[in-house]
């Protein structure tokens, strides 16, 4: 099916990438920069080139598109997705992508900075690579392959489609969010509008790999109020929330139930930030589990722990505010087992083993799966995200491409 098709995933990123879409967790605009649109009007033009009619963006910098069905069958609408933006956690401005032909297997040292090294011994995936096109940046900024790669890939699925019209499929939409790094990826989506009734993000690592499962997360807010009087006659009186503060958080475990000293399907209680004065004092705590009821007994546990602080100081109070941030979507998965056996299948038909991860964070999957869009993560291609080493294999990128036309193939042959 591939064997004479030019793909384009890899030259379409290398233009992406030097889009600066870096999204901003302070910022209270939707999008939460503006420059992610930049990347988001690229698409909708391309879209349209390639014969996507109705691509649109929004105003808050959604992209929205359909490649309607060639089939006489009912197929249900399945989406793909990933997202514009990139983390803020390097610079995404003047990323300068460099592609490497016929990686060696050696260490690769960035230009733009000599101490930025990619060395096999911290990456050992790069031992899979050899004999493959790598893309690293220059050294300076963030590489952007998270998730432009998952953008490169479906925009180039989408040229394969509509330039295999022998290749059947049902009604097929494409969806481009901003923001999803600092978790506002669905904020402004319209189901509705998107229409579809499964979906899959590219914005994984490896190739083969498949998240059907996510962390269960919480939020937790302690407000402790202390009892203030004039520090030179507070003998036997003050209650100083900052200290009552410092007890609960060196009340809290070391060796377990800490990100610190947790791994694989362990979950934690994580203090996130403190403020306050010595009247007032809050702290912010995530929670982390993969068992929706394991997060209960986390907080249990927490709230007991502070119970016990607060037993010293008996005029203060406190409130104890739990908030629910997202679910294990593996809980809606379940439900859909054909969503994640579809996706396993095409896996295999493009040749790769499939290998199944559970991530120890959330996505935009997680949260589309509850607000009815049952979605699980595919690979990408993306390797040592979030930092300036960032890399990614041509041939990833285009196993990622045909992964996708196997799905939208075998949603048609199974209906
Ligand atoms: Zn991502």
């Amino acid at each position: 099916m591939f064997d004479n098709y030019q793909f384009t995933a890899s030259e379409r990123f290398m233009r992406y990438v030097q889009v600066d879409t870096q999204s901003d967790p302070l910022s209270n605009t939707y999008p939460t920069t503006e420059k992610q649109k930049d990347l988001s009007k690229v698409l909708v033009e391309e879209l349209k080139q390639i014969g996507v009619k109705d691509a649109q963006m929004d105003e808050y910098g959604y992209v929205y598109a359909t490649i309607p069905s060639n089939t006489d069958k009912k197929v249900p609408v399945i989406c793909f997705c990933s997202h514009v933006d990139t983390a803020p956690d390097a610079s995404g401005t003047g990323v300068k992508p460099i592609l490497h032909k016929n990686y060696e297997g050696q260490d690769i040292v960035l230009p733009g900075d000599k101490n930025q090294v990619l060395r096999k011994a911290d990456f050992p995936y790069m031992e899979k690579l050899i004999g493959h096109d790598v893309i690293t940046a220059s050294g300076t900024t963030l590489l952007g392959s998270d998730d432009k790669a998952g953008v490169a890939e479906i925009m180039d699925a989408a040229n394969f489609f509509i330039s295999h019209p022998e290749v059947k499929h049902g009604t097929i939409k494409i969806l481009f969010t901003p923001d999803e790094e600092v978790g506002k990826g669905t904020a402004k989506v319209d189901l509705k509008k998107l229409g579809a009734d499964f979906g899959y993000t590219l914005d994984g690592g490896e190739a083969g790999s498949l998240e059907d499962e996510t962390f269960s997360a919480d939020g937790v807010q302690l407000v402790i109020n202390g009892v203030i009087t004039h520090p030179g006659y507070a003998k036997g009186k003050m209650m100083n929330a900052l200290k009552i503060a410092a007890d609960v958080l060196s009340s809290l475990p070391r060796a377990e139930l800490s990100p610190e000293t947790t791994e694989a399907k362990q979950g934690f209680i994580h203090p996130v930030r403190v403020d306050g004065i010595a009247e007032k004092a809050t702290i912010d705590f995530i929670i982390r589990d993969f068992v929706t009821e394991g997060l209960k007994k986390k907080e249990d546990f927490l709230l007991s722990l502070v119970e016990m602080v607060m037993e010293n100081y008996p005029t203060a109070s406190f409130e104890f505010n739990v908030q629910e941030q997202y679910r294990n979507m593996k809980e809606i998965l379940d439900q859909y087992p054909h969503v994640v056996d579809y996706a396993k299948e095409a896996i295999s038909r493009s040749g790769l083993q499939v290998k199944m991860e559970s991530i120890r964070g959330g996505t935009d999957g997680s949260r589309l799966s509850f607000m009815g869009l049952p979605c699980p993560n595919l690979f990408a291609g993306e390797q040592a995200i979030h930092s300036k080493l960032e890399f990614i294999s041509v041939q990833d990128m285009n196993k990622a491409v045909e992964t996708i036309v196997h799905i939208a193939k075998i949603w048609e042959e199974k209906s």
